[in-house]
């Protein structure tokens, strides 16, 4: 078997299309949605990520405002630059780019965030609404990369009521929050949380419709552990071996050996990556959308 593409780059294209017409909507009503990046310190990655965020804003006419504080930067700073970014009319959307500089809590930063305006859906009020909402339509900032994962799955028609989720990996962005989104009444998944203190991990990926891998080990998901015709996501991302232009290669956390026994697959790159920068672009469209309900 040759897994069919969980094709990232063609869904975030479609969502693309769709945000426009909101956007153009918005715009006819003078609320044109506006996303600002707040980026302390240097990090060259850091940097790019933004770069990209800002590019992905002008593709779809969503207003981008930059913030840029030195590394020096203290928490007052920086506390200072998020209040006046929750005060600014134009502003719909803000994302503080970690990480931040050692000696700022980046947890505390998020937290500064007002959560109407929190762009990755990570304020513990947003998680705290998912928490609560089991059914109906959640009317909050959801966490970007988990509403990726569900899009591409239900846009590729991946069946998942009353599948079995395996998610590798309990970190923040990923792994603690998507159980709470596949759970809903109305999607209906059961999913199964697993973690490096996990006994017998393949067992359970082995058991799974769909195998959610969301670690940063690179190919650690065997094709011996995967269900024939599973779905899977590969979202870990390592950034390895510098090619010979400078650049990084990218490896996802599945072994390419998959593509021969599951029934789909995201690769990386092309997969969860590109979805879940449109996912970030959809809050901040949802923002603006609310602000004017
Ligand atoms: P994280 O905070 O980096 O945590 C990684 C998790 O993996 C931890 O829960 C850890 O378990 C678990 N783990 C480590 N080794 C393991 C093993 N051998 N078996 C099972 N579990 C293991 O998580 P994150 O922030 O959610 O990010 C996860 C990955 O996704 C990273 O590579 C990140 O770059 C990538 N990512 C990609 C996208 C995208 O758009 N494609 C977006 C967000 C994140 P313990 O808790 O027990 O240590």
């Amino acid at each position: 078997m040759t897994a069919a593409v969980l094709d990232g780059v063609a869904t975030a294209a479609a969502v693309k299309d769709e945000l426009r017409v909101r956007v153009d909507a918005l715009r006819g009503v003078g609320a044109t949605p506006g996303l600002a990046t707040l980026l302390v310190g240097d990090d060259p990655a850091s940097r790019s990520y933004v770069a990209g965020k800002h590019r992905d804003c002008d593709e779809v006419g969503i207003r981008s405002v930059r913030v840029e504080l030195p590394a020096t930067a203290t928490d007052a700073d920086v506390r200072a630059a998020i209040r006046d970014l929750d005060d600014a009319r134009e502003v719909t959307g803000i994302i503080v780019q970690l990480p931040l500089p050692a000696g700022l809590d980046e947890l505390a930063m998020l937290e500064a965030v007002d959560p109407v305006k929190d762009a990755d859906g990570l304020h513990p009020v947003n998680l705290g609404r998912l928490v609560l909402g089991v059914q109906g339509v959640v009317d909050a900032p959801l966490p970007c990369t988990p509403s990726a994962c569900l899009e591409l799955l239900v846009r590729h028609g991946v069946p998942i009521a009353g599948a079995e989720v395996c998610v590798i990996g309990r970190g923040l962005t990923v792994g603690r929050s998507i159980g709470l989104l596949l759970t809903r009444r109305g999607i209906d998944a059961t999913v199964t949380l697993t973690h490096s203190r996990t006994r017998d991990l393949a067992d359970h990926v082995r058991r799974a419709d769909v195998v959610v891998a969301a670690v940063g080990s690179p190919h650690l998901v065997q094709p011996a552990w995967v269900r024939p015709g599973a779905a899977v996501l590969d979202v870990g991302i390592t950034r390895e071996r510098i090619l010979a232009d400078g650049r990084a290669r990218l490896l996802g956390d599945v072994h390419p050996g998959v593509a021969d026994v599951a029934g789909w697959l995201s690769p990386v790159p092309g997969g969860v990556g590109p979805m879940t920068r449109v996912m970030l672009l959809d809050n901040v469209v949802r923002a603006a959308e609310r602000a004017i309900a």
